[in-house]
């Protein structure tokens, strides 16, 4: 078992594929994206699967893929299936805007993913637009049909909520629960990304998206799992899905944190908001053997910082985009 010095628990890997995107979400991205990261210095699947062996043997049981936007790298479907072979790995899932997804759902599912989280901010096809710079809703929406079909199950709908952007949608994502089996997860407007500039009145507070929910109806809460993340679970009497609330803002999760994120070029960050990295990839390529890559593990489980700074005035943005982390 792994962990920090804080005798937090970890036992979560979110693994950033790749740092490229094919939207560019307004308080992500700008216009015209991001510098990229050569292709050379982006890990390999090979090296990826190293790593992941090594992190399994030592404790971790929950893999996501992460992006940029995974399905734009090649091999994905391959890299799933080798993945999902890794024993002790219990939760293997990813993270996408859904794009894709709707060509990717079933062979994902064959190759052992477990379940998906789909990113969408708007239920208005011209809205979506505004919001991603790019057309796509209704693909997002086959998307989220493939992925009910094939039951790539909870199916999880991420969506940041945004004061002036889509903050008159909180209660149509929420009415979705009634008519399909999908977890409307309401997220906070973190102060990360190259976006827009991030003002913290935008934020809708976890607190205010509850209070309009339960305006409409109860809210009962739903007991939470071990493997569950920072997540508040609720469900409306008679509803075949759920609703979650997260909020890094405002609910200071840290205490909890069971997670270690693996960029795609090959830094361990121990924390979302703090610029710390850990390199593995020169020693990867420079020949190192298995012990010596545990030990850079350990040295990164040692820099997590017991909290983030958000809500503090030390508080700096991080100096790497989202979309190279993964979120
Ligand atoms: N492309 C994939 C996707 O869209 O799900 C994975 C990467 S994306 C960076 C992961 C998540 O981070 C998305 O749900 C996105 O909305 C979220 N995100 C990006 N910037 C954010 C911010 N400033 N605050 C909150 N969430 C943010």
């Amino acid at each position: 078992m792994l962990f920090d010095p804080y005798k937090r628990r970890i036992n979560y890997l979110r693994i950033s594929v790749t740092d490229r995107c094919n939207l560019r979400c307004r308080y992500c991205m700008p216009e015209e994206g991001i510098p990229l990261i050569p292709h050379n210095e982006i890990l390999t699947y090979e090296e990826i699967l190293r790593l992941v062996h090594l992190f399994v043997a030592e404790g971790i049981s929950k893999v996501r893929l992460t992006g940029g936007e995974p399905l734009v790298r090649k091999g994905m479907v391959e890299f799933v299936a080798n993945l999902s072979k890794i024993e002790g790995i219990k939760d293997l899932s990813l993270t996408t805007n859904g794009i894709l997804l709707k060509d990717f759902a079933k062979t994902l599912k064959e190759a052992g993913l477990k379940r998906v989280n789909i990113s969408l901010d708007t239920l208005q096809k011209e809205r979506f637009y505004q919001i991603t710079r790019r057309d796509g809703f209704e693909q997002v929406w086959k998307g989220i049909e493939e992925a009910l079909n094939v039951q790539l199950s909870p199916i999880k709908i991420n969506m940041v909520a945004i004061r002036g952007m889509n903050d008159d949608e909180i209660e149509s994502f929420a009415q979705l629960t009634f008519r399909l089996p999908l977890t409307i997860r309401y997220i906070e407007y973190m102060p990360s990304g190259n976006g827009e500039e991030w003002k913290e009145g935008r934020i809708l507070t976890i607190k205010e998206i509850k209070a309009r929910l339960e305006r409409k109806a109860p809210l009962i809460p739903v007991p939470s799992d071990p493997l569950d993340g920072p997540a508040q679970r609720f469900r409306f009497e008679g509803a075949l899905g759920e609703i979650g609330l997260i909020g890094p803002v405002s609910d200071h999760f840290c205490g909890n944190c069971n997670r270690l994120r693996l960029t795609p070029d090959g830094k361990i960050r121990t924390c979302l908001f703090s610029d710390e990295e850990i390199d593995v990839r020169q020693y990867l390529r420079n020949g190192a053997g298995d012990e010596e890559l545990k030990e850079r593990l350990l040295e990164a489980l040692k820099s997590k910082p017991e909290k983030h700074q958000i809500n503090s005035h030390q508080f700096k943005k991080c100096q790497r985009n989202m979309s190279s982390i993964g979120g």
